[in-house]
């Protein structure tokens, strides 16, 4: 494999003469999930030249390899963005996974987003979301009568993650004993926990590859070359949860997603978000990593707002991505937060 970060002068062109490819119709730019749709149904009409442009290339049958996502967000299938410094969040030192991008970020977060036809589906966890009905409902109402909710079909495969682990089994059935549904989470209903589904087919990420993978465990790739396994979980996520605290009024919407992650330190491949503090280190050192796992509390909807500014005339340099992470003026989002924790673990709170 080759280990490749890309910086904003790679995207330079190395020549400045321009060349003619044809005249268009239409001209899309990105090939991910969103342009591919766009290319695709405007190709429909055999009058319509549609020019699809995508800066990136090919996923791999190493990008494929659902288990190694993390080491794919700091590779050449990423643009390697990060967060200007933040007051409120990031406030740790984060080191790089060290081969492939030796540096500190303070106060900054890396910002990965995908690049290569996919984009970012070809990095990303593949947690499988239709979304909420009343989101779809609601753009509907506000005059687009294609985004009203169906519920059905659609282009990506999704299935649940296998074998199951113990922690899977406990995270389910303590839910369970505290009244919580256990269901499809991507059927009518969202608030309750699940199973986690993934945007595979067969362990994979659906894609054409082209190299090969090489990775030391004989029992992970001959489990993922049958479907099943470590490697074929992003980010080793397992199960999750849709809560409603008391700020969220729409009913039946979540506005708090709860996601169980065993541990995954004996391959090395542990998610970027959680950063290797030497401190934490040294707790796992010290536990029984068989009867431990992380619970990952997300916002669903946060109240603050970031905003994204050109650093310089040059169009080659990144932006400047001001995520403004926890500060909404009011604080809901802090408040928000402590009641998702309260969620994940009422006993101790
Ligand atoms: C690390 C990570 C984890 C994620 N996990 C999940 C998950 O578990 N479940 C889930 O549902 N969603 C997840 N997402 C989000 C999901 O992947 C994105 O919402 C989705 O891929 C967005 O698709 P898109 O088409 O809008 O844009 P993108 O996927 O961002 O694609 C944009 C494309 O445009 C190309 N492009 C940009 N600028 C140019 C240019 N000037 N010229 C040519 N091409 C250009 C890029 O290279 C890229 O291919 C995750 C995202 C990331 C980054």
């Amino acid at each position: 494999m080759r280990i490749k970060i890309n910086i904003s002068s790679d995207f330079e062109p190395n020549t400045s003469i321009p060349r003619v490819y044809g005249i268009y119709d239409y001209i899309v730019v990105g090939a991910a999930l969103a342009g591919a749709v766009v290319a695709s149904r405007l190709s429909e009409s055999p009058k319509n030249r549609v020019l699809l442009l995508e800066a990136g290339g090919y996923q791999s049958r190493f990008s494929d390899i659902p288990g190694i996502d993390v080491f794919l967000s700091s590779l050449e299938f990423s643009w390697n963005y990060k967060t200007t410094p933040q007051t409120n969040a990031c406030l740790v030192y984060y080191k790089y996974f060290e081969f492939t991008c030796p540096f500190l970020l303070f106060k900054q977060c890396p910002y990965p987003r995908g690049k290569g036809l996919g984009g970012s589906s070809i990095i990303n966890t593949l947690v499988h979301t239709r979304g909420n009905k009343a989101d779809y409902d609601g753009w509907c109402k506000q005059e687009n009568p294609g985004w009203c909710y169906h519920g059905i079909g659609g282009n990506i495969n999704a299935e649940y993650i296998k074998p199951d682990s113990p922690l899977l089994k406990a995270f389910i059935e303590g839910n369970s004993e505290l009244g919580r549904k256990v269901f499809d989470y991507n059927g009518k209903a969202q608030l309750e926990v699940s199973k986690i589904q993934h945007d595979t087919i067969h362990g994979r990420r659906d894609s054409t590859g082209k190299a090969a993978p090489i990775l030391p465990l004989r029992q992970d790739v001959e489990q993922y070359l049958n479907g099943y396994g470590r490697l074929t979980k992003a980010s080793n996520l397992e199960g999750l949860g849709f809560f409603q605290t008391e700020s969220e009024k729409t009913p039946g919407r979540p506005n708090i997603e709860i996601v169980i992650v065993p541990p995954s330190n004996s391959n090395g491949t542990e998610p970027p978000s959680f950063p290797f503090e030497q401190e934490y280190l040294e707790v796992l050192k010290t536990i029984d990593l068989t009867r431990t796992f992380k619970l990952g509390v997300a916002l669903l909807r946060p109240k603050s707002r970031g905003v994204i500014k050109l650093r310089s005339p040059d169009p080659y340099e990144y932006p400047l991505i001001n995520l403004n992470l926890l500060s909404d003026s009011n604080n809901e989002d802090i408040a928000t937060l402590y009641d998702g924790i309260q969620i994940a673990v009422p006993k101790y709170y």
